[in-house]
């Protein structure tokens, strides 16, 4: 523990910016630092600001509290889902992942038993079909005892502008991108009521704040999802069910190589060059890995982020242009 005199030394500064929380750390500290600071003639710091760098210290390094808490990650075989799996199971949870073909989801959950020795179960179904999503719950709740967390995802719907898009591409979207996200909440929601705690995060899209040209479907169904989000946000608060909403930006997975391709067919334009003009779209001139939407979807998740709830996290490089 650091003496009150040396508060101001950037060592010390460094152990005050440790920015979690527990009310149990916090009473401690000041247990420890209160006749420190009592002996001191002149304090070395304003005695406001001591008590607010004492209110966040935190000897303990960030424990997301996520242990044993059993995930479901949706459409999860591969690319953001199947990275967000993995996230999870590095905290140590146990793992529900679906997608529609058996043999990728066996190949990816096989990876993530070996790599994190997690507990893992899968079922190959359509997330668009409500009864799949029924039967898929209600097995991971008997084999795990809790749905604590549900991560809802898709495959994206086609890009195509609004003339071109089929009353058939709008039904499937909304089955797809909206209703499958309403089969898994009604499911959970009243497993995590039960426990009095819960978290829904959805996989959308920049889309959601900021819509892109050829991907009409995706702009507006996806807006949907935002107000059923901040719906049960307000719904259930008050059982300790948080829901948010995140959504990537260019992301590097087979769904971006298949917008490249049917950009690259609509416009003439080399992939290579589509690409390049994602890249440099953003702030950070670069594409972002699906590691990074896994680990905004963890910590949201996470007992770290506990008053965030009804809200749309961008991970997206700083694309999004708006303020
Ligand atoms: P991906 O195509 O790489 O992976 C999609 C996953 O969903 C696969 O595991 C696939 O098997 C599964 N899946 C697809 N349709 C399904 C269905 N009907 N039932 C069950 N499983 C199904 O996609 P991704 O890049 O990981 O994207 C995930 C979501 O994020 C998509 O909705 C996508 O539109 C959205 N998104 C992606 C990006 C990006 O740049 N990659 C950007 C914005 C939004």
């Amino acid at each position: 523990m650091p003496s009150a005199a040396g508060l101001n030394s950037p060592c010390i500064q460094m152990y005050f910016a440790a920015p979690m929380v527990t009310p149990q750390s916090s009473v401690t500290t000041l247990q420890t630092i209160a006749p420190l600071l009592a002996s001191q003639q002149e304090l070395p710091v304003p005695s406001a600001r001591i008590f607010s760098i004492i209110c966040i210290y935190n000897p303990t390094p960030m424990d997301l509290g996520l242990r044993n808490r059993t995930a479901i990650v949706a459409a999860s075989s591969q690319g953001i889902g199947l990275a967000t799996a993995e996230a999870f199971a590095a905290e140590g949870c146990r793992i529900a992942m679906c997608a529609r073909n058996a043999e990728a989801l066996r190949a990816a959950s096989d990876r993530i038993r070996q790599q994190h020795k997690a507990e893992v179960f899968t079922e190959a179904f359509d997330v668009s079909d409500a009864q799949a999503v029924h039967r898929f719950v209600e097995s991971v709740v008997a084999r795990f005892g809790s749905a604590d967390i549900c991560v809802t995802n898709a495959g994206g719907p086609p890009a195509k502008g609004f003339l071109a898009a089929s009353v058939d591409d709008w039904r499937r979207a909304l089955d797809l991108n909206f209703l499958s996200t309403v089969y898994f909440a009604r499911e959970v929601i009243p497993q995590m009521q039960k426990n009095r705690w819960g978290r829904i995060i959805t996989i959308t899209s920049i889309t959601t704040k900021q819509p892109v040209a050829d991907l009409v479907l995706s702009n507006a169904v996806r807006a949907g999802v935002v107000g059923l989000v901040k719906s049960l946000s307000n719904e259930f608060g008050k059982d300790g069910i948080l829901v948010n909403n995140v959504g990537p930006g260019y992301t590097a997975t087979e769904r971006l190589k298949d917008l490249a391709r049917s950009r690259s067919a609509a416009s003439g334009r080399s992939q290579s060059d589509i690409f390049d003009g994602w890249s440099a779209d953003t702030a950070v001139r670069r594409l972002g890995e699906p590691r990074e939407v896994a680990e905004t979807i963890v910590w949201l998740a996470s007992e770290r982020a506990s008053y965030i709830t009804g809200q749309t996290v961008l991970v997206d490089g700083g694309n999004y242009k708006g303020l």
